[in-house]
């Protein structure tokens, strides 16, 4: 549950794989929150109470370095919890210090009770506890992030500070989201990508949310109604919940702690299914490109209304 050590004392409120049967090739997809939290519950149940022996980096920059300093810093802690907020994961070490993790694009924590002799490929951070296991990130892209944070200074945090709500520790409701959106002239997709509104919706679960509502992703934020908000609200906490029961959607990098994949592809409704029939109505999905990224949507359930923004088919 993310509740339970939950993003409370922090910050105000605050990945493609091959879906069985199907080849989906070129979608390019992120961890968003139902994959992060997915690590998070295994990481919490596997790696708490464990003390750090030490920690070996690779020496290569993910988004930014990862501190010359860390493995000193983390020697001798035990892990006390595994918080998460948005895309981010807190593992919190004894003696009031966090790892602040982020996936990037293709970043994963990976857990070996009896690590093998060979390291695999792309581990840049490789973390011994007392009892020999090992828990290792790896991230061939680099664009994670991995540093340590003192625990009281997190909400002052530069990449958490700025962060919205996250929608699981804090359910967004109709009237929240209708606020926030006042004013507001890029595309509801836009929108509920913008990490400082909502903290750790992507590209996929945006896409699911929208159809969920029956809104077009290209409608201007600022020009929906309050019940379209509501329905925006109940599909984000639906979609997510059920992402997380499933333990997220692969697509590409994406896997949990045992190196398995997610579950949630086989339940998408549009996300990469451009030309395929929408599992509601039957009408084909179509795929559209809006600020560089592929939006999947049923023209049949999510009508346009006049103020739709353009995007490319
Ligand atoms: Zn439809």
């Amino acid at each position: 549950m993310p509740r339970d050590p939950g993003p409370r004392n922090h910050p105000r409120g605050h990945p493609a794989a091959l879906t069985p049967g199907a080849a989906r090739r070129h979608s390019v997809s992120m961890p968003e929150l139902p994959e992060v939290e997915t690590v998070r519950r295994m990481l919490h149940a596997t790696v708490v109470g464990r003390t750090v022996a030490s920690v070996r980096l690779s020496g290569l920059r993910l988004r930014s370095p990862i501190p010359a300093g860390l493995p000193a810093r983390a020697r001798g802690r035990r892990i006390t919890a595994v918080r998460r907020t948005g895309k981010y994961l807190l593992i919190d070490l004894d003696g009031e210090v966090t790892l602040l993790s982020h996936l990037g694009m293709s970043g994963r924590w990976l857990f070996h009770a009896r690590p093998p002799a060979a390291l695999e490929p792309h581990v840049h951070a490789r973390v011994r506890f007392g009892d020999g296991a090992e828990m290792w990130y790896q991230d061939p892209r680099r664009f994670g992030l991995l540093r340590l944070v003192t625990t009281a200074r997190l909400a002052r945090d530069p990449a958490l500070v700025r962060l919205g709500p996250d929608p699981i520790a804090e359910p967004p409701t109709g009237a929240g989201l209708a606020a926030l959106a006042r004013g507001v002239r890029t595309s509801v997709k836009a929108f509920l990508l913008d990490q400082r509104r909502v903290a750790g919706i992507g590209n996929i679960y945006a896409s699911e949310i929208l159809h969920r509502a029956g809104v077009d992703p290209r409608r201007r934020a600022g020009t929906l109604g309050r019940g379209e908000w509501d329905r925006i609200a109940a599909g984000t906490t639906r979609v997510l919940g059920e992402a997380i029961d499933r333990m997220g959607t692969t697509f590409s990098a994406y896997r949990t702690l045992w190196n398995e994949p997610g579950a949630y592809g086989e339940r998408l409704l549009v996300y990469d299914r451009a030309d395929e029939p929408c599992r509601r109505c039957g009408a084909p999905i179509r795929r559209i490109v809006q600020a560089q990224r592929s939006t999947f949507y049923c023209p049949s359930c999510q009508k346009a209304r006049r103020k739709a923004l353009p995007g490319r088919a």
